[in-house]
């Protein structure tokens, strides 16, 4: 046990907080962080010195040892309280709409715009001709509806489009509108599950809607839908799969005849897009999937959609369809509660813009699902020249890339991936590198290989994932020389 009297010894060897702040080796630190920050800092260093002296856990060499790494220790404090938790990285995983990684990357255009008006005032609710309130919708509206013309729908003045946080919200506020009190009737193969526990039964049973399902997991008919119909029937809700399929003995009806029906049983008929492209999808040869004015031209009335899927905008719920259903869901309570603000205004009216002037490019997402095999094998060949180490080997593949985000679950896109092993690491070392980068690199990892799609990587980030390739093969090479 050591003496109270050595420790006190000890104790008197901490410098005081003041003498720390004076140091020159805290004095950028200080400028930059602010004083309050840095003392915190310096605060939290010399507490846990005490504490490991009153523990009798310093001795007096080691107490020396301490002191001369005290700038060093207020330094790393300061990161692990300032540094960011939400942080950037490069995804490499080849899945364009990655929902655990952020979804769709904002256009630099919808940057620009949200950084000017989320800085200022602006007129997010406000008439500037008449000097009186106005609504946050007209910012968008018009732009949805010369898209859907542009892309062919004829009846575009009669649909109004809403906006809400997410798609979930979207399809909660609509069915509570709609439906509370009532019964909705859904396909038993159409119940489905999103990832983030997003499950239709239980959206209904929240909305306050009955869920009245019908026909069987594979094959559902209209007329299954027309002998369920009854004196409680709200709402005809159709539910996009988005991450499963079925395949093999099945029927869905189109939307054309559920249309039908619901028209001559004056309900209406709502369809939970999950991703909605206002773009054609057949440019990306996929068939089957139909898009939100497709959806509105076959006759189903109001449409959810997200505005971070196939949109390639800010998270969001769209809500488009007919102008009299839009406005009673525009007049429930709960959309007041779960409307959006000025910055994903900002951000979703300079996306859509860029739908209206046909610059698909200038949309990230929308770029990188329009590359073909052959950039990206030309942008992955150079990558694999870049990196050159013994210990690591490289090779081309073909490969396919995913939509993701419950966009089309049969639809993938013709990629080339680079394959990365290593006589000296496993696969999940390797990747666990490539983690530890700053940025981190994400990439997927199958039979035993890292796997490397720049179909998600923006082409300024090619060389990044070089250097972080070659280093990383070099320091562990280094590491085996010393241990060996
Ligand atoms: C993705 C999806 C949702 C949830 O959308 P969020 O914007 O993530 O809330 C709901 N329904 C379907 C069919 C989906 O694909």
């Amino acid at each position: 046990m050591m003496s109270l009297s050595s420790r006190s010894q000890l104790y008197r060897k901490l410098p005081s907080i003041d003498e720390l702040m004076r140091s020159p080796a805290l004095a950028a630190l200080l400028e930059r962080e602010g004083q309050p920050a840095v003392a915190d800092a310096i605060r939290f260093v010399l507490a846990s010195l005490r504490d490991q002296i009153a523990a009798g856990n310093l001795e007096t060499e080691a107490i020396d040892i301490e002191l001369g790494g005290l700038e060093h220790a207020v330094r790393r404090r300061l990161r692990d309280c300032l540094s960011f938790s939400l942080r950037p990285l490069v995804n490499a995983t080849g899945v364009i709409l990655h929902t655990n990684l952020g979804r769709a990357p904002i256009a630099a255009a919808a940057l620009e715009h949200l950084r000017h008006i989320a800085g200022q005032y602006s007129n997010l609710e406000f008439d500037i001709d008449r000097g009186q309130r106005g609504e946050r919708e007209v910012h968008v509206e018009r732009l949805f509806r010369r898209i859907l013309a542009d892309q062919g729908f004829r009846a575009e003045e009669k649909i109004s489009t809403l906006v809400v946080n997410n798609n979930a919200a979207a399809v909660l506020v609509a069915l509570n509108t709609l439906a509370e009190g009532g019964e909705v009737i859904v396909s038993r193969g159409e119940l489905v599950e999103i990832g983030g526990s997003f499950r239709i039964p239980d959206v209904m049973a929240k909305s306050g809607a009955v869920l009245r399902e019908v026909g069987t997991t594979n094959r559902t008919r209209v007329s299954d839908y027309e002998r369920a119909i009854n004196e409680k029937t709200r709402l005809l809700l159709r539910v996009h799969r988005s991450n499963f399929q079925i395949t093999g003995f099945t029927e869905q009806p189109p939307r054309e005849e559920l249309a039908a029906l619901s028209q001559s049983r004056s309900l209406p008929l709502m369809e939970d897009l999950g991703s909605g492209a206002l773009f054609e999808l057949r440019t990306l040869g996929i068939r089957d999937e139909p898009g939100v004015a497709e959806s509105l031209a076959a006759g189903v009335e109001l449409v959810t959609y997200s505005g971070d899927k196939l949109l390639g905008g800010p998270q969001a719920g769209l809500i488009s369809g007919h102008h009299s259903l839009v406005a009673r869901i525009r007049s429930n309570p709960l959309f007041r509660a779960l409307r959006v603000d000025k910055l994903t205004y900002a951000t979703l009216e300079a996306t859509l813009l860029a739908y209206v002037k046909r610059d698909f490019d200038a949309i990230p997402a929308l770029r990188m699902m329009h590359l073909s095999e052959r950039e990206i094998g030309d942008r992955a060949q150079h990558l694999l020249n870049r990196v050159s180490h013994p210990a690591l080997q490289l090779s081309l593949h073909r490969g396919e890339s995913l939509l993701g985000g419950g966009a089309a679950p049969s639809a993938t896109l013709a990629t080339r991936l680079l394959a990365v092993t290593s006589e000296i690491h496993s696969a999940d070392e390797l990747a666990a590198g490539l983690r530890a980068f700053a940025p981190p690199i994400i990439a997927r990892v199958e039979e035993g290989r890292v796997l490397i799609d720049l179909r998600t990587v923006f082409p300024e980030q090619d060389e990044h994932i070089a250097l972080a390739l070659n280093q990383i093969a070099r320091t562990r090479a280094a590491d085996d020389k010393l241990s060996s």
